[in-house]
């Protein structure tokens, strides 16, 4: 692998989560560009790598995104194999196509391994399909976090018949409800809250539209956390979570 940039998803958290074809590429890595939500215990696949953290949670200590993009120029130029590791899938709210882009206008070849995402481990980890036939005909993945504080269409997503998983939701529970119930979905809509999905600490608080923020209060939900809003939250199918030996 030469001037080549790997994009790829770490998956949820759960490092049994990882494709084959993302431990492939991290095997072969030279450096590994990680986000602050891929869990370390993946680095088990790089051991010789040299690792580069550039993670930046919302709200804290940050590395531009401008940066992240010099750096990969800068290694790949240098004909080193670079895997740039995020969280989940790079392209769901991971700017994954951001850096393939300025990467690609700059001469350097780029392949995208996919993750699996967050919302998606998080419903079946907790037992919620998230497109149950007859009751959810679709599932819509959003962010309640824009850059430019854009709104929404919450009138829309509130009476889209789809299963909504929001991402980056947290800190804007009260919002979130206040703009599907104005949007016209009803007050008792079930709603999960899964935090850390996949991980031996996952957390999970089931509720409904009207009072999910004052229950996430009380359960002292942190990011990062999935919020999935729709009919199907209110399923609890058998699942296992065991790993594979
Ligand atoms: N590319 C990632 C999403 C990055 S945006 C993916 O495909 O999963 C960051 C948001 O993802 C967090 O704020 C949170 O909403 C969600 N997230 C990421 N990992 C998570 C986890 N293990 N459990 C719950 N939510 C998670």
């Amino acid at each position: 692998m030469s001037a080549k940039v790997w994009l790829v998803g770490a998956g949820p958290g759960d490092p049994e989560l990882l494709t084959l074809k993302a431990v492939k590429a991290l095997r072969q890595a030279e450096i590994v560009m990680i986000d602050d939500l891929v869990n370390p215990a993946v680095l088990e696949h790089c051991p010789t790598a040299r690792i580069v953290p550039v993670g930046k949670r919302g709200g804290c200590r940050s590395t531009p995104q401008t940066f992240i993009h010099r750096l990969m120029l800068r290694y790949a130029r240098q004909g080193k194999c670079v895997v740039r590791l995020k969280g989940g899938d790079p392209c769901i709210f991971g700017r994954g196509s951001e850096e393939a882009d300025w990467l690609q206008q700059h001469g350097i070849a780029v392949e995208m391994v996919n993750g699996i995402t967050a919302g998606l481990a998080g419903a079946s980890n907790c037992g919620i399909p998230l497109t149950l036939r007859g009751v959810a005909r679709g599932v819509t993945l959003v962010t309640a976090h824009t850059q430019d504080d854009s709104s929404l269409n919450w009138q829309a997503l509130a009476q889209g018949g789809t299963t909504l998983v929001v991402y980056m939701g947290v800190a804007k529970l009260a919002d979130i409800r206040d703009s599907l119930l104005a949007g016209g979905m009803c007050a008792d809509m079930p709603v999960a809250l899964i935090e850390n999905a996949s991980l031996p600490h996952q957390r999970e608080c089931r509720s409904s539209l009207a009072a999910m923020h004052q229950d996430a209060l009380a359960f002292q939900l942190k990011s990062p956390a999935i919020l999935v809003i729709g009919e199907v939250a209110a399923t609890h199918q058998a699942q296992a979570m065991a790993s594979i030996a």
